[in-house]
């Protein structure tokens, strides 16, 4: 290099060092190594975070619920959403290993992709898809849920120009007003439906709004309007087939609402779904979510640290890197609130969670009643789950996010490789 004369006017005259590729290079095509080789580095040797879902505790948590069911009441796994976030197909196969009998999804590609991978158990669906989809549900076996005429005459049409039944579970609406059938019009809506002979009611279910709510007046005349519906229904002398409507909680807080079938959502995957039911059960948590340290730094007394500078070290901190933020899933509103565990000591998360990576302190100051951690690049960290004797939960996260565990579970899905252990 020559030397910077007074005026430095910048390094353009410099020959770049790098090869960079001309318009017509295919990149990657004069590179010296194996394709195949390439591919085999495992998806953990690409980026230090990654999801684990236990799928023993998954199997646990079915078979709890299920002792608390009446002999013969079906149980529904709830795995839409990619099964809250824990792997659809994975998920479902170990409940129907495990005391499951039917599945239920939100959309037809969910249900779909169950299928693709060899499931045979009866899919319903959360909903009745757009008229288009109705020749996927035909092929797939996928049972919509109806509510609208002119969804369950549309259904019938397209099967029965295919010699099909189309099976269908009629949707009630008893109060949370989001989908279905107004609970004091079922029997005239069945009357208008009912000619059609592709037609085959096979169940019957409504959703709850505040079966996980501690107030419980609206929950029992949502349940009312419910029996109300399926008294009128049997009265005109329509068969009401599966009948079904707990979600989790109310599986675990009003065992007279079990009927014929449960739909197990949120603690399939272990969480209760609210406090009161804390101690009723023992459910345990699937998802845990991991990194390793990217880079370790002793950060000087009152510099800054991330985004906004928002945190000043202390001194005597060891500010550690992690590669996972919030489009991971780690949400930014949770920044300097939480912690996260270094050989099953509590961290405290530091600065702001940015996109893809964050900061947690590790205190230098010798303390009496704990050893000093060391730090170091590659040793593994755990944001949700278990290490030693300490544990970081997803209701942690939900109750100082304000949300709820589904959400937080969720949005851990997206970029992290997930493991099945
Ligand atoms: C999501 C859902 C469930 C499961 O609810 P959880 O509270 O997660 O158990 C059950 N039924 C319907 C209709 C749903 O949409």
């Amino acid at each position: 290099m020559k030397d910077i004369p007074n005026g430095f006017t910048g390094f353009k005259n410099m020959e770049p060092d790098f090869r960079y590729y001309k318009s017509g290079d295919t990149p990657g095509a004069e590179v010296p190594f194996d394709p195949e080789k390439l591919q085999a580095i495992a998806s953990r040797d690409r980026r230090w975070s990654w999801v684990e879902v236990d799928l023993g505790a998954i199997r646990h948590n079915v078979m709890e619920v299920k002792r608390r069911l009446k002999p013969g009441t079906k149980l529904m796994a709830v795995v839409k959403a990619d099964a809250y976030g824990h792997g659809a197909v994975e998920c479902a196969k170990a409940a129907l290993t495990s005391g499951a009998e039917t599945l239920g999804v939100a959309t037809v590609d969910e249900g779909i992709e169950l299928r693709q991978a060899g499931i045979t158990a009866p899919i319903l669906i959360f909903g009745e898809p757009p008229l288009q989809a109705i020749p996927l549900l035909l092929q797939y076996r996928i049972t919509p849920s109806v509510y609208t005429p002119d969804f369950a005459i549309a259904y019938a049409e397209v099967a029965d120009a295919h010699g099909m039944k189309a099976p269908y579970h009629l949707a009630i609406n008893t109060g949370m007003n989001r989908i279905g059938v107004r609970y004091d019009e079922v029997v005239s809506f069945m009357s208008r439906i009912a000619f059609h002979r592709a037609l085959e009611h096979t169940g019957t279910f409504t959703h709850f709004a505040t079966s996980d709510c501690e107030e419980t007046l609206d929950f029992q005349i949502q349940f009312r309007h419910f029996v109300d519906a399926l008294t009128a229904m049997h009265e005109a002398g329509l068969d009401l087939g599966i009948v079904h409507c707990a979600n989790s909680a109310a599986i675990l807080r009003y065992p007279n609402t079990h009927f014929d079938m449960v739909r197990l959502g949120i603690s399939l995957y272990g969480f209760h779904p609210c406090p009161q039911t804390v101690g009723t059960i023992d459910l345990q948590p699937a998802m845990s979510v991991h990194a390793r340290i990217t880079d370790v730094r002793s950060v000087p007394m009152s510099e800054g640290v991330s985004y906004g500078m928002h945190y000043r070290s202390p001194g005597s901190v060891k500010i550690c890197t992690l590669p996972l933020g919030y489009a991971d899933g780690f949400m930014r509103c949770l920044s300097g609130r939480v912690d996260v565990l270094l050989e099953g000591q509590r961290c405290h998360q530091v600065g702001n969670i940015c996109m893809d990576q964050c900061m947690f302190e590790v205190d230098q100051r010798l303390r009496a009643n704990r050893p000093r951690l060391d730090p170091k690049i590659g040793d593994e960290v755990v944001i949700i789950g278990r290490q030693g004797e300490n544990q970081i939960t997803i209701d942690e996260h939900a109750e100082i996010g304000g949300t709820i565990q589904h959400e937080v579970a969720i949005g851990f899905s997206h970029r992290m490789p997930r493991y099945w252990v």
